[in-house]
């Protein structure tokens, strides 16, 4: 290890520690530099509380700094010891990786709520080349975003009944992500547009030129609008400069609230800011290309393509906006798509893409410290919704990976712009998965909910104004409960915050409930009158959900566990056998995973779980030797605080004659619950009509093994986050192997691509295949790995059985060609995972455990929790 002193000394700076030593200047230039990949530095132990000044020595200032500057940094002496005691026998090498910890999910991930962009224009209906509500939407979800409001500026424009009901007929049909659609002011229809306000987002009126035919010029027009539009519904208003002010005259001498758009000068946001000192009901949004351009960008983005309105302002304008943070209500994207062409052409239209890039920018934001996480869901999310009096989601959020690194390409993949003015820009923190009303609708690039899953707010909030209809929802409530896999996902520190979020979410939803508050700044939510229409969102909300059905299970000191017939009276698996992995259900497999990482996650945070099946016997049946699934069988059962008995079939009675049947019967009379592994097909299935406790086929011979197909989809799902869109590759003995033949049947409850890769002679069996096309799922044969391999997300391992070939050599031929070995996973994608069910011989060289993509380990540990779910269900204590 090389060793390098640096002079670094405070001690020639003068006694007043307010004169800001240069040293100390230098030292804040290497920190923000990041030329410092640590900090060590104690602080005084003797007379430093003591001191008045103590927060203010160079030692506190200098560990100030590392954290501003997110430099990882060491306080405690220890610590410091055993750091460069470590770095010493590594002797400057990598530290080994701990496998056991879920290594593709170590990243910094928090959980954020569903976005809610204020502006955006769909392009839909009129000009479909440009957008369309499918392609919009789902460049909102790529970005985090998971609501829009949409500008009525079409072709048609939305301007009364007829056009309102075409673009909503297109929004039905195309939107991945909820909407609600504006309704524009034109020059004559302000006698009907009180009649679609309670459908709408609200009433748009433009007031200065833009890429619209709805320019309203006239005055009395406006007054009009602003006379016939009801105080509760909110109304925005593109105006610019000198109009910004005549606009918040009008709306003062009117009394009425109303949201300005796309904020983007010095003047407008510091008319705005007064306005809003003086207690006038004004709103407003910024957008981020006001923010994080300015004309000094137009010569990289090009003066045709840089056209916006309003425009790219000087930078100076831009610095105005971000010292008035404060005064600024939403971040909108103004999401405005043009093609290239168009804006390559001569009269190029105003407009820019932005929905795929906003998230990404306001987290680069607060990564630089130029804005807080707070704040930014404050302005993305709270202050949208209660501006635009916009329901819950229910079951809805974003996981951004504050960490990765990444430049933003010359065109985002979703929107049909094809191009950004943001190319080029580096950026830290990306939006990882969404999960929408409950369902998976992105991650990792792949938009997973079709056009059509979009709601309109509008509507569900008008339904139920009236009682009398019944608005189901179709959220599976599970998703965000405490205690999900998304605690192993998240570290530690930022889950909790993320229940902070949560929690205080809660706190600001009870607030809205409260009598309307006149100093609020932001006004259109107090503003309406339906608190039966709050009443009925409050019962259908996660959050009181998750309230309501959780509760402490009897003798438990910590563990909360959700009930499952609040949710899901159809899963019922007490007393049932588990024969195969068919019997499960889509809903069933979720319940079961689940319980499985509520499981998981108490064990981690070691919260005793022996009251759940105290008492209860499990008799373990085993004819074939296997000691993983005995074992993890056992582990699981005492774990919840249940005892097990074994019969070994081979030293046991069996060698008296016994048959399986009357084993398990008389088994079943000791036991609550029975397992059994067998080595012919067919036979535990034959073998529970004797047994009347509920039995767990723990394999049998080449049939079924559905536990273990259970533990590979749950593994798949914490590592990757879905199994929906997933290619997944099988490999090696397909025709002998239980565990492919039990995860291809229950694989076809997804939406996946199956891929074999076999030796000849050793392939999938038909009646598997067959059931796996009838299902529609897609499987393609390989000959060889190398061929398989780059498009795989899931490689699942399984080993060759030397006892199927004649000589050693034709066995070694064919291993060969299977074997995974970090020479070869370097054409793997970087995001995938290796399975395998164990044991291995070499299908897996050693090499590559040490790979965070190498799961198979913490699959094996998974067994135990999947088998705990099952068993506690059987015996009907979930
Ligand atoms: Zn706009």
């Amino acid at each position: 290890m090389q060793i390098e002193p640096v002079q670094w000394t405070f001690e020639n700076i003068g006694v007043n520690e307010d004169s800001s030593p240069s040293e100390l200047r230098h030292l804040a230039d290497f920190l923000s530099k990041k030329q410092f990949d640590l900090v060590i530095n104690l602080p005084m132990r003797n007379g430093g509380a003591r001191r008045v000044s103590n927060f203010m020595t160079h030692g506190y200032r200098t560990r100030r700094l590392a954290v501003d500057y997110s430099v990882p940094l060491v306080t405690d002496v220890k610590c410091a010891k055993l750091l460069v005691e470590a770095m010493r026998i590594l002797g400057g090498r990598a530290p080994r990786m701990k496998t056991h910890t879920d290594c593709m999910s170590s990243r910094r991930m928090i959980k954020l709520p569903g976005f809610i962009d204020v502006h955006v224009h769909t392009r839909d209906p009129g000009a479909n080349h440009k957008e369309d509500f499918a392609s919009c939407t789902a460049a909102a979800l790529a970005g985090g975003i998971t609501m829009i409001l949409a500008m009525p500026n079409t072709n048609p424009a939305v301007v009364d009944h007829q056009t309102f009901a075409l673009a909503k007929e297109r929004a039905i049909a195309g939107a991945r992500c909820d909407y609600a659609l504006f309704v524009g002011a034109s020059a004559d229809n302000y006698i009907i547009t009180p009649e679609i306000a309670p459908l709408a987002a609200g009433l748009k009126m433009y007031l200065n030129e833009t890429f619209t035919t709805l320019r309203l010029i006239d005055l009395t027009i406006w007054i009009k609008h602003f006379q016939s539009w009801p105080k509760k519904y909110p109304l925005c208003v593109h105006a610019e400069g000198q109009t910004t002010a005549a606009i918040l005259l009008l709306a003062n001498l009117h009394n009425r609230p109303i949201h300005i758009c796309h904020v983007a000068r010095k003047e407008e946001i510091q008319i705005i800011a007064a306005a809003k000192e003086k207690g006038l009901a004004v709103t407003c949004e910024v957008c981020p290309h006001h923010l994080f351009l300015c004309k000094d960008d137009l010569k990289r983005i090009g003066e045709k393509k840089g056209q916006v309105r309003p425009s790219l302002v000087s930078k100076e304008d831009q610095q105005a906006l971000w010292d008035n943070l404060d005064a600024i209500d939403c971040f909108a994207t103004d999401h405005a798509p043009h093609t290239v062409q168009e804006k390559t052409s001569e009269n190029a239209p105003p407009g820019f893409p932005g929905l795929e890039t906003i998230l990404p920018l306001l987290l680069n934001a607060v990564h630089e410290g130029k804005l807080t996480m707070e704040a930014l869901v404050d302005k993305f999310y709270r202050n949208p919704k209660k501006i635009f009096n916009i329901p819950d989601q229910p079951n809805t959020y974003v996981e951004v990976d504050l960490d990765d690194e990444w430049i933003i390409p010359d065109a985002m993949p979703f929107s049909k712009a094809q191009w950004t003015p943001f190319a080029g820009m580096k950026i830290r923190g990306s939006v990882h998965r969404v999960v929408l009303r409950g369902e998976v609708a992105y991650v990792e690039g792949q938009v997973l909910v079709n056009p059509g899953f979009g709601q309109d707010i509008r509507e569900i909030q008008t339904k139920m104004k009236h009682p009398s209809i019944v608005y189901a929802p179709t959220i599976d409530v599970n998703v965000s409960r405490p205690g999900s896999g998304l605690d192993n996902l998240l570290s530690p520190n930022m889950q909790d915050r993320s229940g902070e979020l949560e929690e205080e979410q809660l706190e600001r939803y009870n607030q809205l409930l409260q009598p309307v508050s006149h100093k609020s700044n932001v006004h259109f939510a107090s503003d309406v009158d339906h608190p039966k229409l709050f009443g009925v969102q409050r019962t259908i909300s996660p959050l009181s959900f998750s309230s309501s059905i959780r509760h402490k299970s009897d003798s438990n000191l910590n563990l909360h566990v959700q009930s499952a017939a609040s949710s899901h009276v159809s899963c019922n698996l007490t007393g049932h056998h588990i024969l195969s992995a068919d019997i499960f259900n889509k809903d069933e497999l979720k319940e079961v995973f689940h319980l499985a990482e509520t499981f998981r996650n108490a064990i981690r945070k070691e919260r005793m779980l022996d009251h759940i099946l105290r008492g209860k016997i499990m008799a373990s049946i085993f004819y074939e030797a296997s000691t993983r699934t005995s074992c993890s069988f056992a582990a699981a059962m005492e774990r919840l605080g249940g005892k097990v008995i074994y019969m070994d079939g081979t030293t046991s009675s069996v060698k008296k004659g016994e048959t399986l049947e009357d084993s398990v019967a008389v088994m079943a009379g000791y036991a609550d619950v029975v397992v059994v592994r067998h080595p012919e097909p067919g036979a535990v299935s034959r073998a529970s009509q004797h047994c009347r406790k509920p039995l767990i086929n723990a394999g049998d011979g080449v049939g079924e093994h559905p536990t273990q197909a259970l533990l590979d989809i749950f593994t798949i799902r914490d590592e990757i986050g879905t199994v929906n869109g997933m290619t997944i590759t099988m490999v090696g003995d397909l025709k002998h192997g239980r565990t492919v033949h039990s995860l291809a049947r229950l694989l076809t409850l997804y939406n996946v691509e199956l891929r074999y890769v076999s030796p000849p002679g050793l392939e999938m069996p038909e009646h598997v295949m067959n059931y796996v096309s009838k299902r529609g799922v897609s499987q393609e044969m390989f000959q060889s790995l190398e061929e398989a391999l780059p498009d795989t997300d899931v490689l699942y391992m399984t080993r060759i059985q030397r006892e199927r070939f004649a000589t050693q050599e034709e066995y070694r031929q064919v291993c060969g060609h299977f074997i995974v070995t970090p020479q070869l996973m370097s054409r793997a994608k970087r995001k995938m995972v290796v399975m395998h069910p164990l044991p291995r011989v070499f299908e897996i060289s050693t090499e590559f455990d040490m790979d965070p993509r190498a799961a198979y380990f913490r699959q094996a540990e998974n067994g135990v929790y999947v088998r705990m779910a099952l068993l506690a269900m059987v015996l009907g204590r979930f």
